[in-house]
């Protein structure tokens, strides 16, 4: 039996809040669907690892409804039995909800002796489960499952996913060395920064500036994803690179592999040789709570991009762009992407352009069809290498922990994370665009791609 635990994400908890309001005081309970991440090997334990990601929320109406007051509620179950071959034919997980508005958020024993015979019917069905939660009127949530008929086991761990962020059920102190940032954000947000199991896809000059400041937020798991050699031209802004790094050709992920146990602040850094969005980097991404994007190309950010809405799990993307466009006019800007549901893609937001990552897609997987393409003109061109200096990039990699650290701790109000900040360091401002999710985005705008998790073929890319 595989470890669980839970993403839940925003808009479903707004719905099994909803029950709250609508029961007024006396108990409701509602259906929903959870998608599938299985882990074969989580990058920390080596462990197999199953997560569940809230998909889909069902309403029980009026009519289903036979009684219901403080204690307990019973409706029928016709729709259950909708639900399980829904769960069946689409490789869903089914789940009960049920408020207790007076009461914890601790499950009964006559949640125990309901919830054991729905589990035999889910079994007899031939489900892997049926998931239960239950919403108490201070907006507490506990979870479990009945992976068997007869026995439920607790999800203590949840991670809900929106503008703000929380992990439910971690333990632990937050180590010595956080004193000054417990003295900021307090004890509870300074373990869940220590909490959350950071994916950095990309460890050039962002992702490089980017680490070591998970490392000293105290953030115990890690996982970075890269494929490149330093070279000469990376010393310019790569944190932590040498000169005999470059004579000795180290892998990226090597330098900030050395930076973080030199450090001894106890952080796992586990590195995974391969672009983000290659097979290899699947497993990995899935285990993670929060994924930073710093890498500069369009295909890896494509990826992500899809991957986010699938799997439930946060990613900020950060991009930038330097130019010197005459004698003295500068174009710099950084900009940072927070994907969550509810925020607009990157698609949206135009700031990825999907020929062009098709075409990286493409000089990564087939280049000999890519020569052939630039040969005869068909392909964009990468032009010369583009201008990078160290305080713009190590900037942009601080705007993004900080948009993280407003999802955690609530730093600036409780909206949490903004969906876009551009800042504008010629003209030293910053900007909010205003974007809408397009009402025909194949990633961000479809209810059958949220909370999806595993399906075949992965993300349903095609490619
Ligand atoms: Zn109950
Ligand atoms: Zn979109």
């Amino acid at each position: 039996m595989r470890a669980s635990d839970l993403i839940l994400l925003g808009p479903h908890r707004s719905q099994i809040r909803s029950l709250l309001t609508a029961g007024a005081g006396s108990e409701r309970s509602a259906y929903m669907l959870f998608g599938i991440a299985d882990i074969e090997a989580d990058p920390w334990t080596n462990q197999p690892r199953r997560r569940l990601v809230s998909h889909r929320f069902h309403a029980i109406g009026d009519d289903d409804l036979i009684s219901a007051s403080a204690r307990h509620v019973t409706w029928q179950t016709d729709g259950f039995m909708r639900l399980l071959n829904e769960a069946k034919a689409n490789g869903l997980i089914p789940a009960l909800v049920h408020t207790h508005p007076k009461g914890h958020a601790k499950f009964s024993e006559q949640d125990n002796r309901n919830e054991a015979e729905l589990a035999r019917t889910a079994a007899l069905k031939g489900m892997p489960g049926l998931i239960s939660v239950v919403i108490a009127g201070n907006g507490d949530i506990a979870a479990r499952i009945w992976a068997q008929a007869d026995k439920a086991e607790g999800l203590g761990r949840i991670l809900h996913v929106g503008p703000r962020l929380q992990i439910s059920g971690l333990k632990g102190t937050p180590a010595d060395f956080l004193d000054r940032q417990v003295r900021l954000f307090g004890k509870e947000a300074t373990r869940q920064l220590s909490g959350f199991r950071c994916g950095v896809a990309g460890g050039g000059a962002t992702g490089s500036a980017l680490l070591p400041l998970l490392l000293r937020l105290g953030v115990q798991e890690a996982v970075q994803f890269d494929k490149d050699i330093i070279d000469e031209t990376n010393l310019n802004r790569l944190h932590g690179g040498r000169r005999s790094d470059v004579d000795a050709k180290l892998p990226k992920t090597a330098i900030h592999t050395r930076t973080v146990e030199d450090s001894g602040l106890g952080m796992t850094l586990v590195s995974v040789d391969a672009w983000a969005g290659h097979p290899a980097t699947w497993d990995a991404l899935k285990a993670c709570d929060v994924i930073f994007c710093c890498t500069d190309d369009h295909a890896g950010r494509l990826f992500l991009n899809r991957f986010a809405r699938f799997y439930g799990i946060p990613v900020i993307d950060v991009g930038l762009a330097m130019q010197r466009r005459t004698g003295a006019a500068y174009d710099l800007f950084a900009r940072v992407s927070t994907l969550v549901p509810g925020h607009p893609c990157l698609l949206c937001g135009g700031y990825l352009d999907p020929r062009r990552a098709r075409e990286e897609s493409m000089r990564r997987n087939d280049p000999d069809a890519y020569d052939r393409l630039k040969e005869e003109a068909y392909v964009l061109g990468e032009g010369d290498p583009s201008p990078a200096v160290v305080t713009f990039t190590t900037e942009a990699a601080t705007m993004a922990v900080n948009e993280w650290l407003a999802g955690v701790t609530g730093l600036a109000g409780e909206a949490g994370m903004l969906p876009t900040r551009i800042r504008r360091f010629h003209a030293r401002d910053e900007r909010r665009p205003f974007v809408e999710p397009r009402p025909d985005c194949p990633c961000c705008n479809q209810a059958a791609t949220l909370g999806r998790g595993d399906v075949y073929p992965f993300l349903d890319m095609v490619t």
